[in-house]
């Protein structure tokens, strides 16, 4: 990371993300930064799309931002520091934290604090999906119906278990649409199914979905599941299980820089976790887009020893 002494560290913490045990690491943080003669500029945000307005703010100022939430935070964040030079910290501190476990960031306040003063800055590639910018992974179909019924009957605070119902009532009602998918000017698919789009491999509980998808090498990947009924859903989700899926059955792994997806009605998607635009999607590649701090590469491997 830069040494510029007259820019300062940013904390920008959601505080609506996570559980109460956060607090207390947040609070470790605050410590570790002290005993390291790193003093933070905290801010505490206060609504959707705040944090991008904050950080947008503080580009000139920065030397680096740590993100204290989850995905979401890190999109908004991502969103305000795109094209700039000041690199970010994902930390793991949300409900999802995709990118984080994806980088390797460490959950310990010490080892973050440590990350920020010794870690390597690496350039990441960022999606844009009908012009609005995702960091992450995007579900076609199936999994935007999902996302769709639970931000229709969101209550409050969402954790794994808020997912359940919608995907029960999915799995039986779903009706998987026909989708032609045109990669780098090539028709590819034009069948029934579902199809998922990301720039890292990661996806919701474990699962790698995208399983060579790598965040800095200029493309996105793309799978899609063939699939008419239910029972070909189970044996798609039991092979990606098994982390086995690009070599068995009705799947297309392909890695592309632009992509179009038609249908003949509209068909939700998910982008990022959250609600995104029906189909048609055109989605795109935009590549180096962001700065990120990660873990030394000879540390990686103690932090995460099983992944
Ligand atoms: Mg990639």
């Amino acid at each position: 990371m830069s040494t510029d002494s007259a820019k300062r560290v940013y904390l920008v913490v959601n505080p609506h993300s996570g559980y109460g045990g956060h607090l207390h690491s947040l609070n470790g943080i605050r410590q570790a930064a002290r005993a390291a003669d790193m003093p933070l500029v905290e801010y505490t945000t206060r609504g959707p799309e705040d944090a991008t307005r904050y950080v947008r703010t503080i580009a000139r100022s920065a030397r680096a931002v740590i993100v204290w939430g989850g995905d979401g935070t890190v999109n908004e964040v991502a969103a305000g520091l795109a094209g700039s030079d000041v690199p970010i910290l994902p930390c793991p501190a949300g409900t999802e934290n995709l990118l984080a476990k994806e980088l390797r960031v460490p959950g310990d306040p010490y080892k973050i604090v440590q990350v920020v003063r010794a870690g390597r800055v690496v350039d990441c590639d960022m999606g844009l999906i009908n012009g609005r910018s995702f960091m992450l992974i995007i579900g076609v179909g199936f999994d935007g119906e999902v996302v769709r019924r639970l931000a229709a009957g969101r209550t409050g605070h969402i954790s794994h278990l808020s997912y359940f119902w919608p995907i029960w009532r999915t799995f039986w009602e779903h009706d998987f649409p026909r989708m032609r998918i045109v990669a780098d000017g090539e028709e590819i698919f034009n069948d029934y199914g579902l199809a998922f789009i990301g720039n890292i491999s990661r996806y919701a509980v474990g699962l790698r979905i995208c399983r060579d998808a790598r965040y800095d090498d200029g493309l996105l990947d793309l799978v899609v599941f063939g699939c008419r009924e239910q029972t070909a859903l189970v044996l798609h989700a039991a092979w990606t299980l098994l982390r086995r899926h690009p070599l068995k059955g009705d799947v297309v792994y392909r890695q592309f820089r632009n992509l179009r997806i038609e249908t003949d009605q509209p068909v939700p998607s998910q982008v990022d976790g959250d609600v995104g635009p029906s189909t048609p999607l055109d989605i795109s590649v935009a590549p180096s887009r962001l700065r990120l701090i990660i873990p030394p590469a000879d540390e990686r491997r103690s932090y995460w020893p099983w992944a």
